[in-house]
């Protein structure tokens, strides 16, 4: 979701608590307004809950301004979610000794790149899709891999053949663009205020770590690689830590 809020009088920084994640709003001169993105896990129980803000009101004139703050009740609904059973190589439902060393050492690569994150906003305007595709998988689908494995997707699949160009979604950096097990030939920008866009089986990368990238700009080629059932382009959205629905972002009409 968008956050959007209005200040009674001009305030110097302004913060929030919701769900028990910190979030930092940034300030659009142009509307005159502070704006977050924020989200709900699917793990969240369906239930009323606070959004707290707290707007520091200091300045050169008065250093020691009081801190404003005030809160608004948000309704979160219970949403249902498909089931489906897939099929895949052995090893994605029984990795070998050395399958699960290489899973061990992605989850730390992973958990490296996730802490680097920038705190300011580098996406601008609304999320683009990243192919001009059919969706073929939505998110929060619960699957059963070769009878036995279960997993919630948590992401949004597009039907695309191998070779078609993938492009960044919103603006951002480049934090990660290497070969995982399940994810195969991922890429990982961060657009700041928390928020990263995976993209995951690519057959090529067009990218490296530490670039940074446009709106539109192609950072790979799709692909099978990884646990998939044939080439196609997972998207996954993760904000603070919880996976979100990739569709929801992108219909949001965002400044
Ligand atoms: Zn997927």
């Amino acid at each position: 979701m968008l956050l959007r809020a209005i200040t009674p009088k001009p305030v110097r920084a302004l913060t929030g608590n919701w769900l028990g994640h910190e979030i930092t709003f940034t300030f659009d001169p142009t509307h005159k307004s502070w704006f977050a993105l924020a989200g709900v896990s699917q793990e969240t129980k369906p239930g009323t809950y606070p959004l707290e803000l707290h707007a520091d009101t200091s300045s050169v004139q008065s250093p020691a301004g009081p801190t404003i703050s005030f809160e608004k009740q948000i309704r979160v609904e219970h949403q249902r979610y498909p089931r489906v059973l897939l099929k895949v190589p052995a090893r994605y439902t029984a990795p070998s000794p050395e399958d699960q060393h290489e899973i061990e050492q992605d989850k730390e690569t992973k958990a490296e790149a996730f802490k680097t994150l920038s705190p300011g906003r580098e996406w601008q305007g609304s999320f683009a899709p990243p192919v001009n595709a059919e969706i073929s998988d939505v998110f929060g689908v619960e699957r059963v891999f070769n009878g036995t494995v279960q997993s919630t997707h948590q992401g949004l699949d597009f039907r695309v053949p191998s070779g078609t160009s993938v492009a960044a979604v919103n603006s951002g950096r480049v934090i990660l663009a290497r070969p995982l097990f399940f994810e195969g030939n991922c890429v990982v920008i961060d657009h700041g205020q928390g928020l990263l866009t995976l993209y995951l089986h690519l057959s090529k990368f067009l990218v490296k770590e530490g670039d940074d990238v446009k709106k539109g700009q192609p950072i790979g080629l799709s692909g099978g690689t990884g646990r998939a059932t044939g080439p196609h382009l997972h998207l996954a959205v993760r904000w603070q830590g919880v996976y979100l629905d990739p569709q929801v972002l992108l219909k949001l009409s965002l400044p």
